[in-house]
Order: structure tokens, then C-alpha cells, then sequence
């Protein structure tokens, strides 16, 4: 049993979306279940904190974490049609980035060795200068910036494995080789970039890894994007530690995307990505969550994550799987990304 570190915040319920997908009962069903099956209880609490307008400014423009401050003050309102900010929205936002900077310094002070974010809204989407697609301020990115300038890591990799790409996230380090962005996502999809050919540019070219997923991909598609390019990638890459954007809405059941993962499946990419920890950086990783819409698997997904990062047996879930055919098309794709990265 290794000790998993957990951070969660009352505040993360008073963003008030609404009747939207990305809502505060995503937190509520969540904590239900991980207090009702006694996991809770078994998990170290750290305490979230609110991230400065200077640790925000880390990915960020600073004219941009300003905009969204005033934009709160004065009662909020629509970024897109998506994306909501409400007048509580900068103080929750910056505390979901300040409890993934708590969950980074838990592991890098070796507290703990992984870390679970229960965060909402999520983040992946936030450019450094654009709220969009449900997302405000890009908690992983932040988070991977500040392991650089507090701790002088040089290597920090991104695993994203929810089902959109993360274009933020890419944006933010395109050009930068001391952060490996690594994505399995739904493609053609929101928010539309995602390409396998976009690979990084200028000393960053090779460190943006994206396995664009034909729709309908299920548990094997996407073990084997895992395999045979996630894992490889990492182990070339050596990094000292590894960061997630904890997305579940490619969980069959979930309704925003059109693949067919299950809590299995998922829970078959937290075991590859904890093996490369445990093998590469001492097991130092940072789960933060991302999307993951459908009120019973996110929080069956959430459990298993937690579970396999502790070392626990899993408990099946209610949910189980479904017969997905595998697209064909994936197989071309494989062989794609794997040339544009000098994978065999
Ligand atoms: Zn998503």
C-alpha cells in the first residue's frame, strides 16, 4: 500500500454553471462514492491553497488572469457558448490550480508519492491567453511550469487522456523541450486541433506527441496508443516527474464523445502511466482531473484511478464494458504517429 495523496476543496462546488454538463454534482458524486466505499478515509488530505495572480501569470498572460478577475467582480458571464464565468469563478479557479501547486509540492517534497486532484472546472482547454471549453486557467500547465522554476526539473511530461485534445496545454509549451505533452483524444473533434502532425516547433519539435483517436476507439485503441507510443515516448524521455490531465469522458457511458472506453480500460492506462512513474521519477505523479461528465463512471473512474495508484485490488465496477469493434482506421493512425516520432 503506498500512500496516495488527495486534494479537494468545498469552493470547487461554487463555480455555478447551471444546467450544464460541467457542474458542481461531478464534485458530489465523486466524494459520495469515494466516502461511502471507505477510500476517502484512507487517503492523505493536503489541503488546497489559491494560486497567486504571479503563479497564474506562470502560463498565463497577466492581462489575461486580470481580465477574468474583473470579469468575476462584475457579476461574470459568457466566454463562448461553453464556457461560463460566474462571479465566484476566479476564486475557485485559482484554487484549482493552487491545490494541483499543494499536490506538486506534496510529491516533490516526497510527502507522498502520487496525488489525486479532484478539481473542477477543468483546465486543459485554457490557452495562456483564452478561457474556453468549459476551462478557465490550465491548472497542469501551471503546475508543470512552476515544478521548472521551483524545484529546477528540466524534464516534465503531460500525460492527457481525456477524450479532447488539449490544446492549451499544447499552446503553452509548443516550442519548449523541457515539457512532453502526450494526448490520446477523440479526432475530428472539439476544440479541433490535435493533428498527429503536430509534433512541436523549434527546439520543441519532437516534445508534443498527439494519437489522434478515431471515434468509436475503445479499451484496446487505446492500450495500445499507450504501449506503443505513450510508454515509449516517457521512457526516451526520462522525465522527473509526470503530471495528468485526468480526463473520464471518454468512458462509454459519458455523452459529450463517441468513444467507448470503460473503467477497466481506464484503468489499464493509470497502471501504465504509475509503472512509468514508479520506473522513471520514483513514482512522482500528479493526477489532476479534467473532464468526465456521466455522474456514475467519473466517479467509478476517479475510485479506480485512486485504487491502482495505491496498489489496491480494484472493486469491478457497475458499469463493466461493452463489446466495442476497434476502428480499423486505427491501425493506420498507429503507424503514423509512430513515424513522426522514430517509434519501431
Ligand atoms: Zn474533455
Amino acid at each position: 500500500m503506498t500512500d496516495v495523496g488527495f486534494v479537494y476543496d468545498p469552493l470547487y462546488l461554487e463555480h455555478d454553471t447551471g444546467a450544464h454538463p460541467e457542474n458542481p454534482q461531478r464534485m458530489v458524486a465523486t466524494m459520495a462514492l469515494l466516502e461511502e466505499c471507505g477510500l476517502l478515509a484512507r487517503l492523505r488530505r493536503i489541503p488546497a491553497r489559491d494560486a497567486s495572480a504571479g503563479e497564474l501569470a506562470l502560463v498565463h498572460d497577466p492581462r489575461y488572469v486580470a481580465a477574468v478577475h474583473r470579469a468575476a467582480q462584475e457579476g461574470g458571464g459568457w466566454v463562448d457558448p461553453d464556457t461560463l464565468i460566474t462571479p465566484r469563478s476566479y476564486d475557485v479557479a485559482a484554487r484549482v490550480v493552487g491545490g494541483t501547486l499543494a499536490a506538486l509540492d506534496a510529491v516533490m517534497t516526497g510527502d507522498v508519492a502520487s496525488t489525486f486532484c479532484l478539481v473542477r472546472p477543468p483546465g486543459h482547454h485554457a490557452s495562456p491567453v483564452q478561457a474556453m471549453g468549459f476551462c478557465l486557467f490550465n491548472h497542469i500547465a501551471v503546475a508543470a511550469e512552476y515544478a521548472r522554476r521551483t524545484y529546477g526539473l528540466e524534464r516534465v511530461a503531460i500525460v492527457d487522456y481525456d477524450v479532447h485534445h488539449g490544446n492549451g496545454t499544447q499552446d503553452a509549451f509548443y516550442d519548449d523541450p523541457g515539457v512532453l505533452y502526450v494526448s490520446t483524444h477523440e479526432y475530428p473533434f472539439y476544440p479541433g486541433t490535435g493533428r498527429a502532425d503536430e509534433t512541436g516547433a523549434g527546439a520543441g519539435r519532437g516534445f508534443n506527441v498527439n494519437i489522434p483517436m478515431p471515434h468509436g476507439a475503445g479499451d484496446e485503441s487505446h492500450r495500445r496508443a499507450f504501449a506503443e507510443v505513450a510508454m515509449p515516448v516517457l521512457r526516451r524521455y526520462r522525465p522527473q516527474i509526470i503530471l495528468v490531465s485526468a480526463g473520464y469522458d471518454a468512458h462509454f457511458a459519458d455523452e459529450i464523445a463517441l468513444q467507448q472506453l470503460s473503467v477497466d480500460g481506464y484503468g489499464a492506462l493509470v497502471s501504465m502511466v504509475k509503472d512509468a512513474a514508479d520506473e522513471l521519477c520514483g513514482g512522482r505523479a500528479v493526477f489532476a482531473l479534467e473532464g468526465g461528465y456521466h455522474l456514475v463512471a467519473l466517479p467509478w473512474c476517479v475510485r479506480r484511478t485512486i485504487e491502482l495508484l495505491r496498489g489496491d485490488a480494484p472493486a469491478p465496477d457497475p458499469l463493466g464494458t461493452i463489446d466495442a469493434r476497434e476502428p480499423a482506421a486505427f491501425d493506420d493512425v498507429l503507424r503514423d504517429v509512430k513515424r513522426l516520432h522514430d517509434l519501431a
